[in-house]
This record gives C-alpha cells, sequence and structure tokens, in this order.
C-alpha cells in the first residue's frame, strides 16, 4: 500500500460517510458514556432495533454514576429484549470499576479500557477512536468482510494469523484526524454497501476502483470463513401455571445461560398431559387443566430452543422458594423475562 493509495482511500471513504452516515442518536453529541453504551448493545445485534433500547436506556441511565447505582433487577428489566445479558452485567461491573478507580471517567486509554470487563480489542478501540480521537482500529465482523474483499484476501479470516493480516493493514490506513469518522465509516460501509449474505453493492461502492475483490470478479465469494457447527437443539415444555389471576415465574441460577433471569417454569421434552400432570404432583399442584399454548422456537449462539407451551391451572397455590407467584401487571413492569420467552409473554398479556 502506497501513500497515494492510502489517502485516495481515506479521503473516498470519508467523504462518502460524511453524506451517507445513518442519522444515529450515539452520533449526536458524541460522549464516552455514550459511544460505550451504544457499542455495547450493538454487539451481536443489528442497528435499527437497538435505537429504541438506547434511547430508553440513557433516559433512565444517563450517565456512569447512574448505572453503577443501578438494581441488577432494573438493569435487566432495561436489557430485556436485548440478549446477551452478561453484556450489561459485565457493563455495570466496569461502570462500578471506573467509579472506583478512574474517578467516575472512562480511562483514555487502549490497555485501561481493556482492562474493564466486557471490553475487548474492538469495544476498546471503539470507544478510544470515536470518543477520544486515539488512533486505535476498531475491527469488527463488518471491517473484516470489507478488508478482505478490498485485498481479495483468500485466507480462512477465521484464522488468527489472516484477522492479524487484516489489522495490520487497518492500522496502517488509519489517518491521524478523524480516526473514529473512518472506523465508522469501515463499519457503515460493511453493514449497508459491502453487505453480508448478498452481494456486495459494488456499483455503488466509493472504494470500487481500489477493491481488488471487485476488480478480480471475486469479492461476492470472499470472505472465506470456517462453517459454524450445527446448533444444538433442545426440546422442552413450557408451563404458563395459572392460580386465580396470578402465574408462576422462577429466577434461573447465577450461572451459565441468562442468569438471573426470570422465566416459565419448565421441563425437558415435549410432554404428553398425563406427563405433565406427574410432573405436577412432584411439585405438589394439582393440576386442574391443560390447555394449549404457542409453540415457540428461540435460536441461541450454539443452542436451538423448541418450546411446547402448555396453560396449565392448578387447584392450590403451591409456595414455593423456588417460584413466587406474579400478576401480568409485574410480568410486564417488573421481573425480566428474556426474549427467548417473548411469545409467551404476550401469550399470557392477551389472556
Ligand atoms: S467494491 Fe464491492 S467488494 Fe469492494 S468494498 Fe466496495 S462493495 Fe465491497
Amino acid at each position: 500500500m502506497d501513500d497515494v493509495w492510502r489517502r485516495e482511500f481515506q479521503q473516498r471513504l470519508l467523504e462518502w460517510y460524511d453524506k451517507n452516515a445513518r442519522k444515529l442518536p450515539w452520533r449526536v453529541g458524541v460522549l464516552p458514556y455514550r459511544v460505550w453504551v451504544s457499542e455495547i448493545m450493538l454487539q451481536q445485534t443489528r442497528v435499527e432495533p437497538v435505537v429504541a433500547y438506547y434511547e430508553r436506556f440513557l433516559t433512565e441511565v444517563p450517565n456512569l454514576k447512574s448505572l453503577a447505582e443501578l438494581s441488577e433487577e432494573r438493569l435487566f428489566k432495561l436489557w430485556e429484549g436485548l440478549g446477551y445479558y452478561h453484556r450489561a452485567l459485565n457493563m455495570q461491573k466496569a461502570a462500578r470499576i471506573v467509579m472506583q478507580s478512574f474517578q467516575g471517567e472512562l480511562p483514555q486509554s487502549i490497555e485501561a479500557l481493556k482492562s474493564l470487563p466486557g471490553i475487548g480489542d474492538y469495544t476498546a478501540g471503539a470507544i478510544a477512536s470515536i470518543a477520544f480521537g486515539i488512533r486505535a482500529r476498531a475491527v469488527d465482523g463488518n471491517v473484516i468482510r470489507v478488508m478482505a474483499r478490498v485485498g481479495a484476501i483468500t485466507g480462512n479470516v477465521s484464522e488468527r494469523l489472516v484477522k492479524k493480516e487484516i489489522e495490520d493493514v487497518v492500522d496502517k490506513l488509519l489517518p491521524h484526524e478523524r480516526v473514529g469518522d473512518f472506523n465508522q465509516a469501515l463499519m457503515e460501509i460493511g453493514a449497508t454497501v459491502c453487505i453480508p449474505n448478498g452481494a456486495p453493492k459494488c456499483q455503488v461502492c466509493p472504494l470500487n476502483s481500489l477493491c481488488k475483490g471487485f476488480l478480480e470478479g471475486i469479492a461476492g465469494s470472499l470472505p472465506i470463513q470456517s462453517k459454524k457447527k450445527p446448533r444444538t437443539q433442545s426440546d422442552m415444555s413450557v408451563f404458563l401455571i395459572r392460580f386465580e389471576n396470578q402465574i408462576a415465574i422462577r429466577k434461573r441460577v447465577a450461572s451459565g445461560l441468562l442468569p438471573n433471569l426470570w422465566e416459565f417454569l419448565s421441563y425437558e421434552g415435549f410432554l404428553s398431559n398425563e406427563q405433565i400432570k406427574e410432573v405436577f404432583r412432584q411439585w405438589n399442584m394439582e393440576v386442574e387443566e391443560i390447555l394449549p399454548a404457542p409453540s415457540s422456537q428461540h435460536v441461541f449462539t450454539h443452542l436451538v430452543w423448541n418450546m411446547q407451551g402448555h396453560v396449565v391451572w392448578v387447584k392450590n397455590k403451591e409456595e414455593s422458594l423456588e417460584w413466587v407467584w406474579s400478576s401480568k401487571e409485574e410480568i410486564l413492569k417488573k421481573y425480566s423475562i428474556p426474549s427467548a420467552y417473548r411469545a409467551y409473554v404476550k401469550f399470557i398479556l392477551n389472556q
């Protein structure tokens, strides 16, 4: 890469960004805390659905101090629907560390940022460059795809060495000014022009005359990456347990998948009505009536839940340390039930 090529690349990308950047709330009045929250929310999630969550979150939790002091229950409620709740937990842990050890201000170095829970290479680079103007790369999946195509890199981008090759190229490409815009522009072009899952829109791409993949006619077949392992399938029966106007829900354990969140009671496998009655006997509840509820599926990164729902009316309101009885109102406002159960929350609220 020579200087002329580099300058041309930077200029075209930034000019395109100035005209085409999506108007997003975290790009207005850039503040470190706001950049951080947006970057954490955007991990493994598309931009469009994040906007509403972000605005609601910032209204109630406007700064680091309020995040550090927020109850876990409320944090989960505000995060409900975004998924990957460990991101929220790590963000709060990091906020508490920042309050204690960094005088309440996000640190302005890559190393210090990376010392905080939930902040890895990418997020540290994004915060440092966007919020502080530090010349640091922010290489996410979008950037890897764009740069693999621009450089016609035919190695497997899932491999560490190939990723490193791309990171080195990005390091050399970073401008000395507007580095935050440059990083955002690379991600933005990856999200809207040099798209995944479909042909890249090379005809309208400002980088096309600099893009080896396009010029060689191989852009659409890049990047090369390892096939993902098939997800484990898990079948389960979900019980919407009703007694008068109350519903039983329980808190998940503090570790593993969806820690500390609330859920409807469930049991492994698709159970017949007789089997359901037997399970309820073990829970000391006598079944009055079993009615069908929707089937639903939720896809996690490595796992798929296949759920068969049942509304189970019981004759006795068994109290237990394992579950609580809640009203519809509490389910809506108080308890954080992950989006995996969205179909059942909707169903129960409409009943
Ligand atoms: S020319 Fe095509 S392949 Fe190259 S960066 Fe632009 S959209 Fe991607």
